[in-house]
């Protein structure tokens, strides 16, 4: 590795610090890199710092955008009586995929872990009641995971939405226990929602 030049070692190191990449397979993108078209190589350097310059959260559901707001809360043809539930932006992009909920979402940025000292107040759940309150929503369908954590999330959504005029579910069985929902092939996650059942 050391007889590379450092122009070439210091690629090698940065790629190399990406997740599941090792020298071998960094060494081989760093070469690849240098042996591509100039122009290949600049668009690649460039997409990463648009990637930190532009990517945001929206403004409406905490989903990456890179507006203020994400593609789908901006999209009229949604169905802004619906909100659905998920931990992270991955468990939408599943759901969207799955093509299973045509409304909006509302991305928690975590799940409540008492023993990671994650209450309540670190993910967005006074954000999520804030909206029921203020936009007209008809339903929240809770699709956080299966796992002990996102049953207890849901558990204490459903709590806190209850006391509220809203239809509150649960998307159903079919996604496996403990089940990530990234993970959840398409069929799976497309039946667990429509067959969802009210938790309040
Ligand atoms: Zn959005």
């Amino acid at each position: 590795m050391q007889h590379y030049p450092d122009s070439i070692l210091n690629l090698i190191r940065r790629i190399s610090r990406l997740p599941g990449i090792g020298e071998k397979t960094a060494e081989r993108l760093a070469l690849h890199i240098l042996r591509a078209p100039g122009q290949e190589a600049e668009q690649l350097a460039r997409a990463i710092l648009d990637l930190k310059a532009k990517t945001r959260l929206c403004s409406r559901c905490y989903s990456l955008s890179d507006g203020s707001l994400c593609r789908i809360c901006g999209d009229p043809q949604r169905d802004s009586t619906q909100l659905c539930v998920v931990e992270q932006p991955a468990d939408m992009v599943a759901l969207e995929k799955s093509g299973a909920f045509r409304g909006l979402y509302h991305i928690l940025g975590g799940v409540l872990s008492p023993m990671d000292g994650v209450g309540p107040d670190k993910i967005r759940v006074r954000e999520l009641l804030t909206r029921v309150e203020t936009e007209a929503v008809g339903e929240v369908v809770i699709a956080t995971s299966t796992s002990v954590e996102g049953e207890a999330t849901a558990d204490y959504l459903s709590g806190q939405l209850a006391r509220r005029d809203v239809r509150v579910t649960r998307i159903a069985s079919g996604v496996p226990v403990g089940g990530d929902l990234k993970f959840v092939d398409q069929v799976t996650l497309k039946r667990a929602m429509e067959s969802r059942r009210d938790v309040a």
